[in-house]
């Protein structure tokens, strides 16, 4: 998502590069230009308009016409308007003050909803909660046993309605869940509803009767950002029927254009709350407006990546690694590597890591290309190779080459490219760690 509308951004800031003044030409220009990637990454008419008004106006203004460097300051106020319209500060979940918190979710079907549930109640768990989720979607066929997939993948337990606690009463089953949420001493109930594929009246009326019945501190308003701007007039629909607090994009991963993600908040006046960005149940993160303005204009994630590793880094493994770089405990060998793509593998796929690097963008279409083989072809001649070998790559010769590679099903020149690329990574970890730079910082194979 939002490749198109980056590419478009970065090339208008080339034109600007290397002025030392902006002519009302160039802001002109630059205006227009703006105005067309937003018009062509679908966000909504109004959106456009007012932001590249905003943008035009402290263009002119004192802080472009004193900067040292104009195309930056040009950069860093479309940096700050874009985090504008994606809801300024980062929105994050209310609790109860007592009793558990519920949660509701409404949406159209196949918004992402029930997957949505699940990938919730683990992050909640994550965060030491304990969640429970609550079937209520009794339409759809399937809806409450895809649930119960979904909870048990992630471990948290599904109430359903069975014999004795209202089958076909989505509004008792939510009554009744927050019941069993008090007894079973659950802080936090995650109530999932029926969708329809369109929007229609009895559907509003049930979760306007749900939410009545468990009266959430938070509904959450979940919609694919795919569908483009009709999510936008699907947001309305949702807002008048049921209210909502907060909004959940799901599918951010698709190639749609981003319209719908950039213009939601503006039209809807909620905040997005958190974003759903794949099928794995920890695709899945609180919504920072000010994360994706940046990786917006290609600034990178590096918070994003920041949180993740430490989530899934082993810290003392992390720990040892850094002080062999560092010069201390023994020599960083092969075992160490090895370790270090292990728990760099824990982070999901290598390409989605260096997606969130600034500059990412100039190197898309290698990312695409990236073929995550490489990692299990890496390991396999690592794999085959000694003890001895692992800890001392010198003693590495020619025979030995020649036996690594038919172990590991590889060609010697494969394997002298990886023994070439480890000493390489190592003397510049080496390098980092001395310098102070990310300890730490997993080797990552070239
Ligand atoms: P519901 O009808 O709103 O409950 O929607 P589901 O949870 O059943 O999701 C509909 C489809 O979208 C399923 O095939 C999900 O696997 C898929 N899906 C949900 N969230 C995402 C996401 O963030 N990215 C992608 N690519 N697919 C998703």
């Amino acid at each position: 998502m939002f490749a198109t509308l980056s590419d478009r951004l970065a090339d208008t800031f080339k034109n600007l590069r290397g002025k030392g003044r902006l002519s009302e030409a160039d802001i002109d220009a630059t205006a227009r230009e703006i105005r067309i990637a937003l018009l062509e990454a679908d966000v909504a008419l109004p959106v456009v308009k007012d932001f590249v008004a905003a943008v035009k106006e402290r263009a002119r203004g004192e802080e472009v016409s004193q900067a040292l460097n104009p195309a930056q300051q040009v950069i860093k106020i479309v940096d700050e308007e874009l985090v504008t319209i994606l809801g300024g500060e980062t929105r994050r979940l209310r609790y109860a003050k007592t009793g558990p918190t519920v949660v509701m979710l409404a949406g159209l079907q196949g918004a992402g909803k029930t997957t949505l549930a699940a990938k919730l109640a683990l992050w909640l768990k994550d965060q030491g909660k304990s969640p429970l989720l609550v079937a209520c979607d009794l339409q759809r066929p399937n809806a409450v046993q895809q649930l119960q997939v979904n909870g048990d993948k992630v471990g948290v337990p599904v109430f359903a309605p069975e014999a004795g606690n209202g089958v076909g009463d989505p509004v008792g089953v939510a009554k009744a869940s927050v019941e069993e949420a008090k007894r079973k001493l659950h802080d936090v109930v995650i109530v999932d509803t029926a969708g329809r594929l369109g929007v229609d009246a009895e559907m509003m009326s049930q979760a306007a009767a749900i939410r009545d019945a468990v009266q959430p501190d938070e509904v959450l308003f979940v919609v694919d950002a795919m569908i483009g701007q009709d999510a936008l007039t699907t947001a309305q629909a949702f807002l008048d029927g049921v209210g909502y607090d907060g909004v959940v994009l799901t599918k951010l991963d698709g190639d749609a254009r981003g319209g719908a993600a950039l213009s939601i908040r503006q039209v809807t006046g909620k905040p997005v709350m958190f974003a759903s960005s794949g099928e794995k149940m920890t695709d899945f993160d609180v919504f920072h407006p000010d994360r994706m303005a940046s990786r917006i204009l290609d600034m990178g994630d590096v918070m994003t990546l920041i949180e993740q590793a430490e989530k899934a880094f082993d810290q003392e493994q992390a720990l040892k690694a850094a002080q062999k770089l560092s010069g201390q405990g023994g020599e960083f060998t092969l075992d160490d590597f090895l370790e270090q793509m292990q728990q760099v593998k824990k982070l999901g796929s290598m390409t989605k890591i260096l997606k969130m690097l600034p500059g990412a963008g100039q190197i898309r279409e290698q990312l695409e290309n990236f073929d995550e083989r490489e990692i299990d072809r890496i390991e396999a001649i690592i794999r085959s190779m000694t003890p001895a070998e692992r800890h001392n790559p010198k003693i590495i010769d020619g025979s030995r080459r020649a036996r690594i590679a038919k172990g590991s099903g590889r060609t010697v020149s494969d394997v002298n490219g990886l023994v070439d690329r480890f000493f390489e990574a190592r003397k510049m970890m080496m390098q980092m760690a001395k310098g102070g730079g990310m300890p730490g910082m997993p080797g990552m194979p070239g």
